[in-house]
């Protein structure tokens, strides 16, 4: 497969369409499904999908509550653009794997993605997920491509373990902890990493819709979100450690998080300070983030940024209204890089948490399986046999 790549006037570099494997050799999209699709960050996938130039949508699937109606009915649309044309009558289904469509996105409520994920696979589906069910299952590559693409390793020993086709899933991790490794991820590089001590900001889209409730959130500040504090502690190791043919081997860091829920709608503002391997000045540490750039494969998908960590030098930024677009919400914006009397050095990062933390991950993910091969174009189930095995199921 071929990648054909140009600059964009942002600095990001555009591709276009892949050369698909199609039987008739012409190019085409493939089709993608969204589970979930009604919630907050299925939204999200909606919008970014709308434009794709890889992907195109063709199925949403949710809860019994949305299913049958059109999306434009179901969904309670969050973003300030309208619902993208194409998906607004698209008729909202079960998640039920008898989907038209290559692959699926999971944006479900981690009360049901798991199985359902592993229906999809089992089904044949590639499944690229959002939800927190499989990050840390032993065969089941939690990615950042730009931190550890080699972890795909893992779909085909996946494949094997569990009996699966053409099927497999896919994580992108927390939206905490994507910020926290794509800042980590060139120090590490450089230097090495012993301990890390962070404290979140997290805004409250990041609990889904309708989330926090208004009246516990408003002019206040939560210091506990379920679970976080521990997802935060255990996928930085997954992500920063290596796939050595046939499991993951941990990082082997020191990692102690504080979660904490604010009044900021998006946007998760990070402190964090770190001990390195070795000793670094802060201008060696600035460089080090400032440098981290993608190689040409991962700069040629649609939705990568060549250089997915930015710093700023003003005293009193990053902030979450003036700096949650940057790099289209892909980048990890840093500032405040400083010497840290406790550890080596201190800083602070916010990244998107519905872009770099959920829907753009995904699609970045999705992008890296189809320039690597993993997607194929399926052969959709034929009308008659998606009613069959609706029925079956009710
Ligand atoms: P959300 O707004 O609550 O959306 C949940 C989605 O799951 C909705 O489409 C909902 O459909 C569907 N759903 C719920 N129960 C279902 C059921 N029994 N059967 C089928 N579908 C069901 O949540 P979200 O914030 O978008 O998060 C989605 C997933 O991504 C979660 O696993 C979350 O942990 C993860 N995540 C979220 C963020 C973030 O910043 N928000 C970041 C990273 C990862 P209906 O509308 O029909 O109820």
């Amino acid at each position: 497969m071929s990648l054909q790549s140009q600059k964009g006037g942002n600095g990001n570099v555009q591709a276009t369409q892949p050369e698909s494997g199609n039987a008739k050799g012409a190019a085409k999209k493939w089709r993608a499904g969204v589970l979930g699709a009604t919630g907050v960050v299925g939204q999200r996938l909606v919008h970014m999908l709308a434009e794709h130039p890889w992907f195109e949508l063709t199925e949403v699937a949710a809860s019994e509550r949305s299913s049958k109606k059109t999306y434009a009915e179901a969904a309670n649309w969050h973003l300030s653009s309208p619902i993208p044309e194409a998906a607004r009558g698209l008729v909202v289904k079960g998640v039920e794997p008898a989907l038209a469509c290559d692959f699926v996105f999971s944006a479900l409520d981690s009360s049901v993605a798991g199985p359902v994920e592993e229906d999809f696979a089992r089904a044949g589906y590639p499944v690229v997920s959002n939800s927190r069910n499989h990050r840390m299952d032993a065969d089941v590559p939690l990615l950042i491509p730009e931190v550890n693409a080699e972890h795909l390793g893992a779909i085909r020993v996946q494949q094997k373990n569990r009996g699966y086709d053409t099927g497999f899933i896919v994580t992108n991790p927390n939206c905490s902890t994507a910020g926290l490794v794509l800042v980590l991820k060139p120090l590490a590089d450089a230097f090495g990493l012993q301990k890390i001590f962070v404290v979140t900001l997290q805004a409250i889209s990041g609990a889904g819709y309708p989330g926090v409730a208004s009246l516990d959130i408003q002019g206040n500040v939560i210091p506990f979100i379920s679970g976080e504090e521990e997802k935060m502690e255990a996928e930085p190791q997954k992500l920063l450690g290596k796939w050595d043919g046939a499991k993951f081997v941990d990082a082997g860091l020191a990692i102690s998080a504080h979660c904490n829920r604010v009044a900021v709608v998006d946007g998760h503002l990070e402190c964090v300070s770190v001990e390195l391997q070795k000793i670094a000045s802060l201008n060696e540490v600035r460089e080090a983030l400032r440098n981290f750039e993608v190689d040409s494969e991962l700069a040629s998908l649609p939705t990568a940024v060549r250089n997915p960590v930015i710093v700023l030098d003003e005293e009193n930024r990053p902030q979450p209204r003036r700096d949650l677009e940057a790099g289209n919400g892909m980048a990890a914006v840093v500032g405040r890089v400083r010497a840290s009397p406790l550890l080596d050095v201190k800083l602070t990062l916010l990244s998107h948490n519905l872009v770099r933390g959920a829907a753009g991950a995904a699609l970045l993910n999705a992008e890296l399986l189809a320039a690597r091969g993993f997607l194929k174009q399926r052969v959709s189930p034929r009308a008659g046999e998606v009613a069959d095995s609706e029925s079956a199921l009710r």
